[in-house]
């Protein structure tokens, strides 16, 4: 999956404290807080793909149910913003499942009268008309679907388990249920794929008329069958030239069928923006339920184990399963604030992260001479209070990410 991107955190602060039995749970978010579930099975595990996540065969998806529901009740926040069933594939569960999971979260948190956003994440193989019209009716009206290529040879190099065919017909059953509301994920990039290629594929998927597209391009994650694939030579990455001719031609067409680049990586039309990524790019507090999932709660950061039994273990004997947790000094929750902002359009007001960071005058200010730095190197721009990704800067986005987390890193010590 990949509209979810921001769960993929893992702990970066000096004062991790990670595997410790005296992890506590994170303090409770306040009513509202946007609230992510991750439902962590798959049909097959995809070779690119670092989220927490297992092959589905042989698991008690009950069980895991059950688990979510005893740490729903115990952390989630109540009347949430957003919410956001990610994974992992959560159209993998049956209807039923799908009910018992919705109605309890319900119950403990009111969600169906307080979410004005709520999206599952869907994979081609599991979604049909039924499925879509059973995820409506328990009160989600936004899909988003993993097509990820529309070569079937390509999905088969991915390990993925699903034809492009199958990803239209899905697409198509979305729409026949009612679901107005689509976001489309797809990878370029991809090694021996051409320019030309990505350009006829992007324009099909264009031609449905999706509401949001994620467009990533491909990354060879540590720790899956890709990089060591990478390394081997077995696989080569795409070119530099062509991974930014791509990216542009993305842009272009994606505009040019009314969907606006809102993020680095995302598009959508007017009013289908994700809010609840959103959030996670304005660096806001989420609540993440599920094994690897992760929360922001005020300053603290905190994660779950990345593996099914130690959650359901933890879960059973503490209600909570926090595996780790952090508490980022105000360089470090300045530097998330700057990187992250600016990945969207709308760029980063220096004035309003430092009310998010909490910041002190001086690592502010340390932050804005960065900034201006970055403009003399043609990499940011101003806009009036804000301050952007220039038109030479937006491919390099993960460079000047590296910059704030560095320069400023270094600025505390
Ligand atoms: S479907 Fe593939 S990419 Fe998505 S979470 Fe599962 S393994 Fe990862």
């Amino acid at each position: 999956m990949q509209e979810q991107e921001k769960q993929r955190a893992e702990p970066t602060a000096a004062n991790s404290r990670r595997d410790d039995p005296r992890v506590a749970a994170p303090p409770r978010a306040s009513e509202g807080t946007a609230l992510y579930v991750h439902l962590p099975f798959c049909a097959a595990k995809c070779h690119y793909c670092d989220f927490f996540s297992v092959p589905d065969e042989g698991q008690d998806i009950d069980a895991m149910i059950a688990a979510i529901l005893s740490e729903a009740a115990e952390r989630a926040p109540r009347r949430p913003r957003t919410v956001f069933l990610g994974g992992g594939t959560p159209s993998l569960l049956s209807p039923s499942q799908l009910k018992t999971l919705l109605d309890g979260l319900h119950m403990i948190t009111g969600w169906r009268e307080s979410a004005a956003e709520v999206t599952a994440e869907c994979n081609p193989e599991s979604l049909d008309l039924e499925k879509a019209r059973c995820l409506l009716d328990l009160g989600v009206p936004r899909l988003s679907v993993g097509f990820q290529s529309l070569n079937n040879e390509t999905l088969k190099l991915f390990g993925r388990v699903h034809s492009a065919e199958a990803s239209f017909e899905a697409y198509g059953a979305a729409r026949q249920a009612g679901i107005e509301h689509i976001n489309v994920d797809l990878i370029y990039a991809i090694p021996e794929q051409s320019a030309a290629q990505w350009r006829r594929d992007l324009e099909r998927v264009l031609d449905l008329g999706p509401d949001h597209l994620s467009a990533y391009n491909l990354t060879f994650e540590e720790d899956t069958r890709f990089k060591r694939w990478l390394d081997r030579g077995r696989l080569e990455a795409a070119a530099e030239e062509i991974e930014l001719e791509m990216f542009h031609d993305t842009r272009r067409l994606a505009a040019s069928h009314g969907l606006e680049a809102y993020e680095i990586s995302n598009h959508a039309r007017p009013g289908e923006r994700c809010s609840h990524n959103l959030n996670y790019w304005r660096n806001g507090e989420y609540v993440g339920i599920g094994p690897g999932a992760v929360s922001k709660v005020h300053h603290t950061r905190s994660g779950n184990p990345r593996a099914i039994s130690p959650y359901l273990r933890r879960i059973a004997g503490h209600g909570h399963a926090t595996d780790w947790s952090e508490e980022p000094d105000e360089y470090a929750r300045l530097a998330e604030c700057w990187w992250l902002g600016l990945r969207l359009q709308e760029g980063v007001d220096p004035a309003e992260v430092a009310l998010t960071a909490a910041a002190s005058a001086p690592a502010v200010e340390a932050s804005v001479a960065l900034a201006t730095r970055l403009v003399s190197d043609g990499l940011l721009e101003p806009a009036g209070t804000r301050f952007g990704l220039s038109e030479r800067g937006l491919p390099l986005a993960d460079g000047v990410a590296r910059e704030f987390l560095q320069r400023l890193q270094a600025s505390a010590q």
